[in-house]
């Protein structure tokens, strides 16, 4: 076995990117050492082949773990540019039937939203789902179907934020009776909720390599119903429908995460959960059963940026909802559409789980963050 680098101890932050999987390290290696690792695709001789061989094989691996079809799976620089295709694809096919209404929720990802502002500037119509101070989506579908007509539907797995899962699924089947297509980023979602996801009938279903334990940088997208042709350029990598030459390798680990078992013990959070279910000032986003058993999402009693920085000192890595922009903290959006203060918004942490996390780094999380608070707020 080669040498992996430091196993990252007390990393819970997954949910921002998940370590490249020794399994695929070991893979990729295989496949640069066999020469199937660095041939261009599209070229007719030998290295060309075997390259075009490894991106085909990927794509079977892909479709059949998300039980879906490798004819109808494009591969892409990761989920934002499937994002970006798949919104662009819709609302071109949306446009050709004469009707810019869409109905989207305020939870989606940056990747997301931006298209859909761009496509609202455009003069497309965006109706927004309200949400529960859980970041769930509480509008009735059926009723929104039925009143607004919406030409597709935008309603991401689960958020990324949270965690908390989205009725998508009901999304999609209210959607397909009506003729409308879906376009759901799976992307935090992908190999943490089921084995086999339960691809939409009618629209898009985006995942990420990196957020699995692949290499970033490669993402896919499986779509039904939709035509695809021509993203970035005329091109004809990918059946031309999307140009540039393909992340060989960025596929082939996409190809070989999705054959792993997923390395998830949904008892980490549990146990997290249970740990600090009595201590003071502490609130859980969302109910354990409607969350990625991989999330834990909390309000915490003091500013969360302090209590980031203390966990960072003593080897714990996590998130806080706020990014930091030009020097100032801002509270996550998705937060605020939640319902949420600014103050609140600011004092909330997430922990994602992954692979790498073991009972010694969780019982030890478990034991630190009460100790932490308590100095804090004591200050
Ligand atoms: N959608 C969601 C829900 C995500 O969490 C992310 C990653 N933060 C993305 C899209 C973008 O993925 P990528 O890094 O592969 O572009």
């Amino acid at each position: 076995m080669p040498d992996h680098g430091r196993v990252p101890w007390g990393y819970f932050d997954h949910a921002a990117t998940s370590p490249l999987r020794p399994e695929v390290q070991l893979c990729l290696q295989e496949a640069l050492q066999g020469g199937r690792g660095w041939g261009n695709p599209s070229s007719a001789h030998q290295s060309g082949r075997s390259a075009s061989r490894a991106i085909e094989e990927a794509r079977e691996r892909v479709a059949a773990g998300l039980g879906g079809d490798p004819r109808r799976l494009t591969f892409y620089s990761g989920a934002t540019e499937a994002n970006h295709a798949g919104l662009t694809a819709l609302a071109q096919w949306a446009d050709q039937q004469s009707n810019k209404v869409i109905l989207s929720s305020p939870l989606e990802h940056p990747s997301v939203l931006g298209v859909l502002r761009r496509l609202e500037s455009q003069g497309y119509r965006i109706h927004w789902a309200d949400l529960d101070d859980h970041g769930r989506v509480v509008s009735d579908v059926t009723d929104m179907v039925t009143s607004i007509r919406p030409a597709f539907l935008v309603c991401m797995a689960a958020n990324n934020e949270t965690g908390v899962v989205q009725p998508w699924r009901r999304w999609a089947d209210v959607g397909e009776a009506a003729g409308c297509p879906i376009h759901v980023d799976a992307t935090q979602w992908w190999g943490k909720w089921s084995d086999k996801d339960d691809l939409p009938a009618l629209g898009n279903w985006v995942i990420s390599g990196h957020k699995r334990g692949g290499l970033s940088g490669a993402g896919a997208m499986h779509s039904t119903g939709i035509p695809l042709e021509g993203w970035l350029g005329d091109g004809p990598q990918e059946r031309g429908r999307r140009g540039g030459t393909e992340n060989l390798l960025g596929v082939i680990s996409l190809g070989e995460v999705s054959r792993l078992n997923t390395g998830i013990d949904p008892e980490w959070t549990r146990l997290l959960q249970t740990a600090w279910e009595e201590v003071p000032g502490i609130r859980f986003t969302g109910r354990p059963e409607e969350r990625l058993p991989t999330h834990l999402h909390l309000r915490l009693p003091v500013r969360a940026d302090l209590v980031l920085q203390r966990l960072d000192l003593e080897g714990f890595s996590v998130s806080t909802g706020s990014a930091c922009a030009s020097g100032s903290l801002q509270p996550s959006r998705v937060l605020l559409a939640m319902g949420w203060s600014e103050d609140e918004a600011r004092r909330a942490l997430r922990i994602s789980t992954g692979w790498t996390n073991s009972h010694e780094d969780v019982t030890a999380l478990a034991a630190l963050l009460p100790r932490l608070l308590e100095e804090l707020t004591a200050l």
